[in-house]
This record gives C-alpha cells, sequence and structure tokens, in this order.
C-alpha cells in the first residue's frame, strides 16, 4: 500500500474505529500514520474535526482528544470523525510551520502525493477524509503574541447558500465572536477546497498563545453546542465564563514543588494559576500523541497547595517541569 494515502481501518463501520490515516513517505521522510478516531451511530450528519493544523495551537488537539473521550457515551446519531493532530511534525517541535519544509499546512491544500511532507499530509487528508464529511471543524487558535477572544469563523463564500448555513453552524458554537474574515492570503487553505465541494466548514479560533483551564472548558462546551446543533449529541447549550480574579496572597514555592512530566506528549492543564489544590486533586494530564491507544496520565498535587504557575499546554519531554505550587509561609 506504499504510495497511496490510506486509512488502516474502515471508518464507515459500525460502532467505534480507531486507526491511523497513513500519509505515505517521499524523498524528505518516511511515512506518517496519524491516529484517527471514528463513531459511527448510523444516519445523520457526517463530522470531521481535526486540530493540530498549526502546531503552536494545542487547544484543538486537546478538545479533539476530549472529543474522542465522551462521544461514545453523547452521540446518538451520525458519524464523526475526529483527527486530533494534522501536523505531528510541526505540533512536536511547537511551529506554525513544517520544520522540515518549512510549509504552513492550511496554505497547501488539496495538496501534493509527490510534494514534500506537508503537501502530502494535505493530499492524504483531501483525498482520504474529506469526502467521507458533509462538515468540518478545524480547531485552531490565535498566534502566541496576540490575544483573541473565542471565536467560531469563516471567511466570504460566494455561494450565498453554503454561507448561510456556514454561517450558522458558526454561531451554533455559541461562542463570544462569529467572525467573517475576509482577507486575502486564503490560497490553499481546508476551508476553501472543503467549501468548493460544497461541505459547511468552521475554523475555530482562541488565543493567544497560551492554554488554560478556563479557556478549554469554554472551547469544549463550543464544541459541544455545535453538535448538539447537529443533532449529533443531546443536551442544552452551555455558555461557560472566565472565574473571577481572587484576592492577593503571599506565599513560598521550593523546588520539590515544580511538578514534572511522566513522559513525553502534550500537557493539557486542568487547573489554573491561584487555584488551590488539595493532596491528589488534578493538576493535568500527559496526552502521549504517538498513538491513540497510549494512556493519557493523570498528573497530581502532592498536599495542600496552590498553584502558581502551569504550563499552558504544551508538547513537552519527560521529566520537563509542568506545573509549579506553593504555600502560604510557615511563621
Ligand atoms: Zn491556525
Amino acid at each position: 500500500m506504499s504510495g497511496i494515502p490510506h486509512l488502516t481501518v474502515d471508518l464507515d463501520a459500525p460502532g467505534v474505529s480507531r486507526g491511523h490515516l497513513v500519509v505515505p513517505g517521499g524523498v524528505d521522510r518516511g511515512e506518517l500514520s496519524l491516529p484517527v478516531f471514528s463513531l459511527n451511530k448510523g444516519e445523520g450528519p457526517r463530522l470531521l474535526v481535526t486540530g493540530g493544523n498549526h502546531g503552536n495551537e494545542l487547544e484543538g488537539p486537546l478538545v479533539a482528544r476530549r472529543l474522542i473521550e465522551s462521544l461514545p457515551e453523547t452521540q446518538t446519531c451520525g458519524t464523526v470523525i475526529v483527527l486530533p493532530v494534522l501536523n505531528p511534525l510541526a505540533v512536536e517541535a511547537w511551529s506554525r510551520n513544517t520544520p522540515l519544509d518549512g510549509l504552513n499546512l492550511n496554505r497547501v491544500f488539496p495538496g501534493r502525493a509527490g510534494g514534500s511532507v506537508t503537501e502530502r499530509i494535505a493530499d492524504a487528508v483531501s483525498r482520504v477524509l474529506l469526502p467521507m464529511a458533509d462538515t468540518v471543524f478545524d480547531l485552531h487558535s490565535f498566534e502566541p503574541t496576540w490575544d483573541f477572544p473565542p471565536a467560531a469563523t469563516t471567511h466570504p463564500i460566494a455561494d450565498p447558500d453554503l454561507m448561510a448555513r456556514t454561517v450558522r453552524m458558526a454561531e451554533a458554537f455559541k461562542l463570544p465572536l462569529t467572525l467573517v474574515w475576509d482577507y486575502n492570503d486564503t490560497a490553499g487553505m481546508f476551508d476553501i477546497v472543503a467549501q468548493n465541494q460544497g461541505k459547511v466548514f468552521v475554523c475555530t479560533e482562541f488565543g493567544g498563545g497560551t492554554v488554560g483551564a478556563d479557556n478549554l472548558a469554554i472551547y469544549e462546551a463550543g464544541v459541544r453546542n455545535a453538535l448538539i446543533a447537529l443533532g449529533l449529541i443531546e443536551g442544552k447549550a452551555e455558555y461557560p465564563t472566565s472565574r473571577q480574579p481572587k484576592s492577593g496572597q503571599t506565599l513560598e514555592t521550593h523546588p520539590h514543588d515544580e511538578l514534572k512530566s511522566p513522559a513525553a506528549g502534550i500537557f493539557e492543564p486542568r487547573c489554573s494559576v491561584l487555584d488551590q489544590v488539595k493532596d491528589g486533586d488534578l493538576i493535568g494530564i500527559l496526552h502521549p500523541m504517538d498513538s491513540l491507544s497510549a494512556v493519557s496520565i493523570d498528573i497530581r498535587a502532592h498536599g495542600t497547595s496552590i498553584v502558581v504557575a502551569i504550563r499552558s499546554g504544551a508538547h513537552v519531554h519527560a521529566n520537563q517541569g509542568v506545573a509549579l505550587v506553593a504555600r502560604p509561609p510557615k511563621n
């Protein structure tokens, strides 16, 4: 099968399927296997959810992982396909573009079978996954040096009917901002290719740069709201908001108060700075991203303490610091 992008499982099979989208090797590197999940519950919408299009936007892969965990209990009809990381080479480097060829994945769609690795990823997604979906959510974040409200975005679409359906879908996320974004640098974007095939495509933006528990809750609720609107899951829309600031306090911290990552992967923060945690409370989760069958690892507090620093969602190495806790000074 080398040379042809393909799936290692039949994503149309009833029930849960877990496998890989295989991106063939080329002159620059060998083949890539992107973990992919699908849940087919029969008739209904066919949704593709992707994250990690840009490697320094990590809310998307985390929200995608949470979706994979929740769908078996919540999905009532249709098919949802989830590819948490479109570009693992960029995610591992926390880089917008692919380090190997310097290309921006979201500017090379529909890709090229004989091209460099970024073009081959786009080709595999365009040829293998895109035809399976009628609706696509591509989960992005804003650039690290910007702040940006939680938003569902689209570009202007020439077809007025598709434009109206796309805006309605974007509004169904119920995020603070729905943005129709007109700008010039759209050649080769994933959404343009999907929209040209008549598909509803929503790009979520969120930012920027720091991944926090509060923001992840908003992002996750937005995606859940959209799935409710599609009829894929049951429930009522939610509007989570950030918590209020807390009052000032004097704390101290020591070298052993740093929590380290138990393995390589993406660190998902599960608490915010200045949260008080008790012994055994969840600080965050380490998600190995090389395989969907690799178990995510909880990172828990040792004793009562207050979180004063937490890694903002990043690909980390084993034994790299992910959080720092502190306590009131002992007098
Ligand atoms: Zn992006």
